[in-house]
């Protein structure tokens, strides 16, 4: 017999079907048994009656959160016994047979509450268990759909997905890389990648035009509030455009995809209002402000662009120059004779832009240097020489030697967006496996140690004593 899902059951009057999932709570009413059933899709109660005597005897060692398979005959509940709330709710399975499929030891939280009341540690010690609490599973089949729906999206618009690998060099995106060592090339090093920065520009050269990913970003922070080692971003990237082309696909797409998925939310303004960040700073006091009118509400989504951020700041130390966003955003037209000339460093803009939802910064963008000249005096200017230069970013002084296309993007990133259309209190509600604030994964309990045998084969020694922390 073929299984069907519990929600397609109050479709099946009168048939015969199979069924199977969890034992989501028993009780006993009289004589008759009550067993509500849970799989993806929804509950539904089974009955079981004593003159059904094998599968009556077999179903009073049920405990909560076995695994069972179920044969019989779906019915109408009688008028007093149904639940109008969900549309199973109006049906019983009439149990004929039972199939015990897997026993469940007493599980150490429960699964039945929106488990925020349950310790987080425990819970992510647990996660696969969490992650069967319909809260947690919601959150999971939304981010599906959402990202499923951008890839739907991007790909009418005619980008193409493209992997870009992890094991790759230290691109900088102003934050500390993983580093894999290398066993055939001992003492050299990968770097798990800060983002495709480097790959999606290179595939502009290739001439790809259109480029997306979703793409894992590993980032090696200190554990900062509400942080992850790795994020997903929507990377996207495409040739010939020019800010304003970037704006206005972006936006499109946020309005379409939260219009079809989350109906009930409201976009506050449209188009989203830019707002160059001086006078965001000046207004706000922040680069990333929280529009809403009503912050009460829930489902008020206001969103805005800021546009216009410095290039360069000055390093911790005040002695030098970093860049605020991206090495390789282009400058604003007006100051590449400033760039050039290393005149005026702090006032000079980049075309750069944030995209910001509620006071949180979603995704940054901007659009490239695809001058090799000019890309190569901002590393100068930030105190690089000419050798590290070459030696770090030769290959993209080359590419963009080579008929670089005038190019932009930018990167949502994936968990920001869906903690806040899921109105959880932070990302880690909507990542299957995240890891603790101090960056370990409780459930598979790493980082951990590796055998001698490993190390050995990487050529590294363990230095047993603690190395000491710069704050
Ligand atoms: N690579 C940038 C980031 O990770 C995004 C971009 O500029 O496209 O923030």
């Amino acid at each position: 017999m073929q299984r069907f899902t519990i929600a397609e059951t109050a479709k099946h009057i009168g048939e015969k079907v199979k069924v199977s999932g969890w034992a989501d709570t028993i009780r006993a009413h009289g004589k008759i048994l009550f067993v509500d059933l849970r799989d993806r899709s929804g509950i539904l109660q089974l009955v079981f009656v004593p003159s059904n005597k094998e599968a009556y005897e077999l179903a009073q060692k049920v405990r909560t959160e076995w695994v069972l398979e179920l044969e019989g005959q779906i019915v109408k509940r009688p008028e007093n016994m149904q639940n109008k709330e969900m549309e199973t709710g109006l049906v019983e399975l009439s149990v004929e047979k039972l199939t015990v499929l897997s026993e469940s030891a007493t599980l150490p939280i429960s699964i039945n509450t929106d488990g925020k009341e349950i310790n987080e540690e425990l819970r992510m010690k647990y996660r696969y268990l969490d992650l069967r609490r319909q809260r947690m599973k919601n959150n999971l089949i939304m981010r599906h759909r959402v990202i499923k729906f951008i890839r739907d999206f991007l790909d009418k618009e005619g980008f193409i997905e493209i992997e870009t690998p992890i094991l790759t060099k230290s691109t900088p995106e102003g934050s500390r890389d993983f580093i894999v060592p290398s066993r055939l090339q001992n003492g050299k090093f990968f770097a798990l990648p800060q983002s495709p920065q480097q790959y999606k520009q290179l595939l502009q050269v290739s001439g790809i035009e259109k480029y997306f990913q979703i793409a894992k970003c590993m980032r090696d922070e200190d554990s900062r509030g509400d942080r992850q080692f790795e994020h997903t971003q929507l990377d996207m990237e495409m040739s010939f455009v020019e800010r304003e082309d970037v704006l206005e696909l972006v936006e499109r797409m946020f309005i379409t995809f939260i219009n079809a998925l989350y109906p009930e939310k409201k976009i506050q303004e449209i188009p989203f209002p830019r707002i160059p960040y001086k006078e965001a700073m000046e207004k706000y006091n922040s680069d990333k402000p929280d529009l809403r009118t009503d912050k009460n509400d829930p489902n008020l989504l206001a969103f805005c662009w800021i546009i216009d951020f410095p290039f360069f700041e000055k390093t911790e130390d005040g002695k030098g120059w970093t860049f605020v966003h991206n090495p390789f955003s282009a400058q604003k037209k007006e100051f590449i004779p400033d760039l050039m000339a290393e005149k005026n460093i702090g006032e000079i803009v980049a075309n750069q832009y944030d995209i910001v939802l509620n006071g949180y910064e979603l995704a940054s963008g901007g659009i490239r240097n695809h001058n090799s000249q000019a890309l190569e005096k901002v590393f100068e200017i930030m105190g690089h020489k000419k050798e590290e230069i070459r030696k770090q970013f030769g290959h993209m002084l080359d590419a963009m030697s080579f008929g670089a296309p005038p190019h932009g993007g930018i990167a949502p990133g994936i968990d920001r967006i869906m903690m806040l259309l899921q109105g959880e209190p932070n990302i880690r509600e909507v990542i299957a496996f995240p890891k603790t604030g101090d960056g370990r994964d409780l459930m598979m309990q790493a980082p951990s140690e590796v055998s001698e045998k490993q190390l050995k084969e990487l050529g590294i020694e363990v230095s047993k004593k603690p190395v000491k922390k710069k704050k």
